[in-house]
C-alpha cells in the first residue's frame, strides 16, 4: 500500500515524499480511510507508531481541497512539547500545501498571547492547543469556531492523567455539535471510555497493539539498591553502544542531582524539567536535535512529545509511577523502525510497579546481572510484602540513598585520562 492509494492531493503526496514517508504505517492504513469518511474515531495507538500522521494527513488533504478557509481543525494535546511537535509535522508535510497552523500553549509573554489570539481570531487552518491556554483564549469570546470541522484529542489518556477532564468537557461547549471527533490514546482505561461516550458519536474503533513498546526496542533492567544506581549508570553509559541518550527520573529533584553529578564528573548532559522556562526548554531540545548535546536528563515532561530521530539509549533511573509512562519513555528510542535500547533500574520499592509494567506490555523484561564491582543487588521478588525499609529480607544490605557519582577509590569520575565515562561510542 502507498499513500497514493488514499487519493491524496498531489501536493500532499509531494510533502510526504519530502518527509521520507513512503509507506503508511499500520495505524495510518487503518485510520486514514475512517477520517477521510468523516466518521468519528477512537484509536488506541502509542507514540512511535505514526499516529500523528494518521489523523493529520487526511485532515490536511481535506483542508487543501476546501473552497473556503477558516479555523478548520482543533487538536488538543497534553503538553506544549507535543503541541510543538505536531505543529512541526504540519509544517514539514504542509510545506507545499500552504496549510497554516499555530501551537497554542501557556508560558511565554504577552506577545505570545497576542500572536496566539490573533492567529485564532483570523482563522489559522489548524490550531494545536494545550487545554489551559485554550480555555483562556476561548474565554475572550472573540474566537469564532462555528466552522470548525475536526476535533482531535491526542494522547487523551495522558490528558486525563493530568487532570484535564473538566477542561476538555468545557472546551467542547464552545464547539459546533456537527463536527468530526477523533480521539487517540496510548491506553484505553475506563475513564477514556467515559469521555469517548460523552463526546464521540458512534465512533469506529481501531486498536494498534495496546501500549506495547515498538519491536525495535531492546528492553532490559537491573535490580539494584538505590546506593548502587550512580555506579551502575556510569557502567551502562560506558559499556553500551549509544550515540544519543535520555536518562529519565521521576522527580525534578533527582534530575537536578543527576545533572549536578554529571557536570561534576565532566559528563556533558543537559537537564530538562518543569522549572525551566519555555525558551530554555526549546533551546535544550534544539541543541539535542542538532546533536550539539547528546545526553538529556529529564522528568516525564520529556517522555511525551519530543520527536528526535535516532535516540539510541533510554535509561530509566527509576521506574515511572504509571505503566503508560514507561511505554512513553522507552518509546523515545527506536522511533519509526529504528532500533534502540531501554534500560530500567528497579529498586526494592519499585518492584511491584515494574511487575505491573511487565503485565501491561505482556512481556517479561530481561533482568541483567549487576557487574561484579557494583556488588549484589536485591532479589527480584515483586508481589512479596516488603518490610518497612522496602526490604524483602532476602539480602542484608541496608537501603541507602544514592550518592551521586562520588569520586574516589574505584569510582570513575570521568576526568583525567582518556575518554570520560559519558563519551558516546562512535
Ligand atoms: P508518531 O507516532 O506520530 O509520534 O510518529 C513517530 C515518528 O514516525 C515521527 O518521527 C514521524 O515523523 C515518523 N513517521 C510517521 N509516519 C511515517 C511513515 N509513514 N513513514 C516513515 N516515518 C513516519
Amino acid at each position: 500500500m502507498t499513500f497514493a492509494d488514499f487519493n491524496f492531493d498531489e501536493k500532499l503526496l509531494d510533502g510526504l515524499t519530502s518527509m521520507g514517508f513512503n509507506t503508511p504505517t499500520p495505524i495510518q492504513q487503518q485510520a486514514i480511510p475512517v477520517v477521510l469518511e468523516n466518521k468519528d474515531l477512537i484509536a488506541c495507538a502509542q507514540t512511535g507508531t505514526g499516529k500523528t500522521g494518521a489523523y493529520l494527513l487526511p485532515i490536511m488533504d481535506k483542508i487543501v481541497r476546501a473552497e473556503k478557509r477558516h479555523l478548520n481543525t482543533l487538536i488538543i494535546a497534553p503538553t506544549r512539547e507535543l503541541a510543538q511537535q505536531i505543529d512541526q509535522q504540519i509544517e514539514g508535510i504542509g510545506y507545499f500545501l500552504g496549510v497554516s497552523s499555530i501551537p497554542v500553549y501557556g508560558g511565554g509573554d504577552g506577545a505570545t498571547w497576542d500572536q496566539q489570539r490573533k492567529a485564532m481570531e483570523e482563522g489559522a487552518d489548524i490550531v494545536i492547543a494545550t487545554p489551559g491556554r485554550l480555555i483562556a483564549l476561548l474565554a475572550t469570546g472573540k474566537i469564532v469556531l462555528d466552522h470548525l470541522e475536526h476535533l482531535v484529542l491526542d494522547e487523551a489518556d495522558r490528558m486525563l492523567d493530568m487532570g484535564f477532564y473538566d477542561d476538555i468537557v468545557k472546551i467542547i461547549t464552545y464547539l459546533p455539535k456537527e463536527r468530526q471527533t477523533v480521539l487517540f490514546s496510548a491506553t484505553m482505561p475506563p475513564k477514556i471510555r467515559t469521555l469517548a461516550n460523552k463526546i464521540l458519536r458512534n465512533p469506529t474503533e481501531i486498536n494498534i497493539a495496546i501500549a506495547k513498546p515498538a519491536d525495535g526496542i531492546l528492553q532490559q533492567a537491573y535490580v539494584v539498591f538505590d546506593a548502587q544506581k550512580p555506579a551502575l549508570i556510569k557502567h551502562v553509559l560506558k559499556s553500551t553502544e549509544w550515540s544519543s541518550a535520555i536518562i529519565f527520573a521521576s522527580t525534578k529533584e533527582t534530575v537536578k542531582k543527576l545533572d549536578q553529578a554529571f557536570q561534576r564528573a565532566g559528563m556533558p548532559a543537559k537537564a530538562f524539567h518543569s522549572d525551566l522556562d519555555q525558551p530554555e526548554r526549546e533551546s535544550i531540545l534544539r541543541e539535542f536535535k542538532n546533536k550539539q548535546v547528546n545526553m538529556l536528563i529529564g522528568t516525564d515532561v520529556l517522555s511525551r512529545g519530543i520527536d528526535v530521530e535516532g535516540i539510541s539509549l533510554v535509561i530509566n533511573f527509576d521506574v515511572p509511577p504509571d505503566p503508560e509512562d514507561y511505554v512513553h519513555r522507552v518509546g523515545r528510542t527506536a522511533r519509526a523502525d529504528t532500533t534502540g535500547t531501554a534500560i530500567t533500574f528497579i529498586n526494592e520499592r519499585d518492584q511491584n510497579r515494574f511487575y505491573s509494567i511487565e503485565s501491561l506490555i505482556g512481556n517479561e523484561v530481561a533482568k541483567l546481572p549487576l557487574p561484579q564491582a557494583i556488588g549484589e543487588g536485591p532479589a527480584y521478588q515483586p508481589r512479596v510484602k516488603k518490610n518497612h525499609n522496602g526490604h524483602n529480607g532476602s539480602n542484608g544490605s541496608p537501603r541507602k540513598k544514592p550518592k551521586f557519582f562520588r569520586r574516589g577509590k574505584g569510582g570513575n569520575g570521568g576526568k583525567g585520562g582518556g575518554k570520560g565515562p559519558g563519551a558516546p561510542k562512535k
